[in-house]
């Protein structure tokens, strides 16, 4: 039976044109479909919406959220997102934690424009439709389909400037391959609670990257200026001493989330014991990222402040999403 996809884009490097001095958004949705001669062999009905033409630099949280109510909307068998690679680690992440639907929703793009030779956007865009119309792709939230691969939108990570293998899952690998023109799925994901918005998203939330000799003076007046933050800490989830308790105050007045800036692997709960340590700064009130990265800490945190949550609840988003589950859970 003919698989209903419906593609929302939204811009980026794929649907990119010359311009005097660099190119910019410049293709249509039909444009871009037009351009892509195999999207018609696939067994699959695919319409196509413009919902923005933008870089992925300028995405706002309401936009996806926006983008969430609107393909909740559709009666298809899968939605494919297409956008800028900029921002797609965090977009797929918001999108997985406000979709409720059993339809995979696929986000993809391009590393290389369509000028350039090797442009990797069309390869892209058939393998994002065609995961998208698979059934086995069903019921796992939010993917990448790049360079391929199917992603958890959980796990995948930008890695790289240019490469079109940019995409990656450090901690958990690809979660299905492109064979020949089929999806294949190799492993499944869970899914993972998801959150309800019931305003419009405003919470601010800053992203704190702790390096060596760091100054805390960097951190002062946050609390005026932010409702949470998130700190990426060094290795397991340690700070120098000189911020711990800046950090342990920061965290009384509102919630501070401690992730790793490694790039993966988890922060741990009870090895280290010194005063900076993640023991330190967990028993002291701060909330563990586990697995995730930073920057999906951060949409989650600030996700979960727009959903009106008090900071045991955030707590308990945070087991929930991060792999790991929380000390003593
Ligand atoms: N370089 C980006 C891209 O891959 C630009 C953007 O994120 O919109 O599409």
């Amino acid at each position: 039976m003919t698989a209903h996809v419906t593609a929302f884009f939204l811009g980026g490097t794929i649907g990119m044109a010359g311009h005097q001095g660099g190119v910019v958004s410049r293709l249509d949705a039909a444009q871009l479909v037009d351009s892509v001669p195999a999207l018609g062999d696939l067994d699959v009905h695919l319409e196509v919406r413009d919902f923005l033409r933008v870089p992925s630099a300028s995405l706002s949280f309401e936009d996806i959220v926006e983008l969430t109510t609107a393909a909740g909307g559709c009666a298809a068998d899968g939605i494919v997102v297409v956008q800028g690679t900029d921002t797609l680690e965090e977009t797929a992440f918001l999108i997985d934690l406000l979709w409720t639907g059993d339809s995979p929703v696929v986000v993809t793009g391009a590393m290389r424009n369509p000028s350039m030779a090797g442009a990797d956007g069309p390869a892209n865009l058939v393998a994002a439709v065609t995961v998208a119309a698979s059934p086995a792709f069903r019921g796992l939230g939010a993917l990448v389909a790049f360079d391929d691969q199917v992603h958890a939108a959980r796990f995948v990570r930008k890695t790289h400037s240019t490469s079109t293998a940019t995409f990656a899952s450090p901690d958990a690998g690809p979660i299905g391959l492109m064979v020949e023109g089929r999806p294949v799925r190799l492993v499944s994901v869970g899914r993972r609670p998801v959150h309800r918005l019931t305003r419009t998203p405003g919470a601010r939330v800053a992203l704190h990257v702790v390096t060596m000799d760091d100054d805390a003076d960097a951190l002062s007046g946050l609390v005026a200026r932010c409702d949470g933050l998130v700190v990426a800490g060094l290795g397991v989830g340690h700070v120098p001493e000189s911020l711990a308790d800046v950090l342990v105050d920061l965290a009384r007045a509102m919630p501070v989330v401690l992730a790793s800036r490694t790039g993966a692997g988890p922060v741990l709960a009870t090895t280290y014991g010194f005063v900076g340590s993640e023991s330190f700064l967990l028993g002291h009130g701060l909330i563990s990222a586990g697995l995730l990265h930073p920057y999906k800490a951060r949409v989650l945190l600030k996700l979960a402040l727009d959903c009106g949550y008090d900071t045991d609840r955030i707590r308990t988003a945070f087991a929930d999403a991060s792999g790991v589950g929380s000390p003593g859970t």
